[in-house]
């Protein structure tokens, strides 16, 4: 019996499973062949595709967040690497054929109803292809970092969003080398940390 109150049982015998005390965690376990359910983190990828200082957001067109914006984002599937599955749904999502150039913040998120995640960001080049909508877009538009919507998706977007906003607003505003911004960089920068901090729960 899980938490849930939801009786679940198990893939190898389907027999119902009963929690167990394992790793000082409750767990649902099968009494008949010993086989242990271990819920893990689901693993999204997105992409930051700029254009002339402007960010590329999608307005979604299902739950969650309907009508909200987030980045061309996606589930990675369990056999795909995930800058190739950030690429796919940029691909999917945008008509863009975008390559992922780096990896720049990675996010946990528990406030997706789907589940608990991780969602790995990527920079992007965008080497061909031209935007089309999909049905899971309400509209597509580059947004510069003042004009970025408050409207924002949850599972990550929003912080990895407004990170972005942040520092693009420091490097207009002058005095920061652009090299001490890079969010994966450990230096003490205060706006690196609160680009870093958008990332952190
Ligand atoms: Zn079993």
């Amino acid at each position: 019996m899980s938490n849930l109150g939801i009786t679940h049982h198990c893939l190898l015998c389907g027999s119902p499973l009963e929690l167990q005390l394992l790793d000082q965690r409750q767990r649902e376990t099968c009494p008949t062949c010993g086989w242990v359910y271990y819920p893990q983190l689901k693993v999204g990828a997105g992409m930051l595709v700029e254009q002339d200082g402007k960010l590329l957001l999608l307005q979604r067109s299902h739950d969650p967040w309907a009508g909200r914006w987030n980045l061309p984002a996606g589930y990675v599937e369990a056999d795909e690497n995930p800058a190739r599955a950030a690429e796919r749904e940029t691909l999917e999502e945008t008509g863009l054929t975008v390559r992922a150039t780096r990896l720049v913040n990675a996010c946990f998120f528990d406030d997706d109803p789907r589940g608990n995640g991780v969602m790995l960001v990527y920079a992007g080049e965008v080497v061909g292809g031209s935007p089309i909508g999909s049905p899971e877009t309400l509209a597509w538009r580059y947004f510069s970092p003042d004009e970025i919507p408050a409207e924002l998706a949850g599972g990550g977007d929003d912080r990895i969003i407004t990170g972005w906003k942040n520092i693009q607003l420091a490097l207009a505003g002058g005095g920061h080398d652009k090299a001490i911004l890079q969010w994966k960089d450990s230096g003490d920068g205060a706006v690196e940390k609160s680009a870093s901090e958008q990332c952190s729960k």
